[in-house]
Order: structure tokens, then sequence, then C-alpha cells
């Protein structure tokens, strides 16, 4: 089954496991996938084709090419992070809507 994905969701959150211990910022479930969101808007996705979920290697490519841009964007989001952390926000359940 072919699918396409946006291959900067995985860069971003490949490269923030690699550098998360040296942001010096909260890494609970909830600031990563802050840090992950804010960077994924302010990069250009970069849609490739999967067969079954799996990418092919063109993504390899994809990852030298715009592995610095993804970093630059993710250090970013963690300063914005570690300033403002969302993690305490109240969640608003569908009763509260
Ligand atoms: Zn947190």
């Amino acid at each position: 089954m072919y699918n396409i994905k946006n291959i900067m969701e995985t860069l971003a959150e490949q490269k923030l496991d690699e550098i998360i211990d040296d942001l010096n910022c909260c890494s609970c479930e909830k600031c990563r996938t802050d840090i992950i969101t804010y960077a994924l808007n302010h990069l250009p996705p970069k849609y490739i084709s999967t067969v079954c979920g799996k990418v092919f290697a063109e993504s390899e490519i994809l990852s030298d090419q715009y592995g610095a841009d993804v970093i630059t964007q993710l250090v970013q989001a963690s300063n914005i992070v570690r300033v403002n952390p969302q993690h305490d926000a109240k969640v608003l359940s569908e009763h509260d809507m």
C-alpha cells in the first residue's frame, strides 16, 4: 500500500532525539511535541512516497539536505518552550466544550 508522508516530521523527531540532551529544555512528551510542532510550522513540508509505512532511500538524501535546517528550528523552538512550557496547561475535555 502506497502512502505519502511528510519526511520533515520524521526528521524533526529523529534530530530532536539526537540533540534533546544539549537543549537544556524540558524533555517531557508535551514539550517534545510542542518543539516538533513549532519546528514543523517553520519548515517547508517535504512529502515522500512510502510503501507499507517504509520510506524509500531518498529520505537519507533529504536528511542530509535538510538536517541542519531542522536542527536550527528545533533549537529556536526549545528556547520558546523553555521560557513558556505548556506541560501544565489545562487540556479541555469534550465535557468542558
Ligand atoms: Zn515539559
